[in-house]
């Protein structure tokens, strides 16, 4: 994943998240090319942005820091909580078609899955279509965006993807799996002992101890029935 920089106007975002958590993605069409849109972010009139800008081969371009409110979620109704602020706004380089949905390509969506399994291990966003949405799930209803991204953004391999890229790069505070124990060895305390004769302090064979107990050769076990 090809990552530029190209930071938003200051009147284009808002510092800060205040106290709210980040805990959604939302996923746009932008209606446009990938510069043209990141650009328009730039200019001091515009009064939109979003965190990043994903182009048709896959190229990114970050114009808001994720710890900044981008505003792309559209005007808050009255009563909804604060979607730009518990946020963060990805658009996609390509032009809607009502007669044909608009479908990213494979390195757009690769490129937007690699992004999104970083941005959910960054703020611990569960990977699902609760916290994973497009724009036109932000308000429900707001018809104005009932075609971003559109029908044609494919959220069950979208998912599978983010997954995916999480599963190649874990978290490094994921809890690994304890070191296995290795099992215990049957003959891992098993010595060869000389047998003595106590009265006379002879040798008179050999065992082997195992577990505390001495076992005796058939050999020696003659030798001594017969001594
Ligand atoms: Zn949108």
């Amino acid at each position: 994943m090809k990552l530029q920089w190209q930071e938003a106007h200051p009147n284009n975002y808002r510092q800060g998240r205040g106290d709210t958590k980040v805990d959604r993605v939302v996923i746009h069409i932008a209606e446009g090319h990938l510069h043209g849109t990141a650009s328009w972010f730039q200019n001091p009139k515009a009064k939109v942005s979003a965190h990043f800008t994903v182009g048709a081969d896959g190229t990114v371009i970050q114009s808001v820091s994720e710890k900044n409110t981008a505003f792309h979620a559209g005007p808050v109704p009255p009563g909804q909580p604060d979607m730009n602020a518990r946020s963060i706004g990805i658009e996609h380089e390509g032009f809607q078609n009502p007669a044909k949905p608009w479908v990213p390509t494979d390195a757009q969506l690769d490129a937007t899955a690699q992004l999104v399994a970083g941005i959910c291990q960054r703020h611990g966003i569960p990977v699902g279509r609760t916290h994973l949405i497009g724009h036109n799930e932000v308000f429900p209803g707001r018809a104005a965006r009932a075609h971003c991204p559109g029908a044609g953004w494919p959220w069950d391999r979208f998912i599978a993807l983010v997954m995916q890229h999480m599963l190649v790069r874990p978290a490094p505070s994921q809890p690994q799996p304890p070191a296995a124990v290795p099992a215990p060895q049957p003959d891992a305390g098993k010595r060869t002992v000389r047998l003595m004769d106590a009265s006379t302090n002879l040798p008179i064979g050999t065992g082997s101890l195992v577990n505390d107990k001495v076992y005796l050769t058939p050999e020696t076990l003659k030798q001594l029935r017969e001594g």
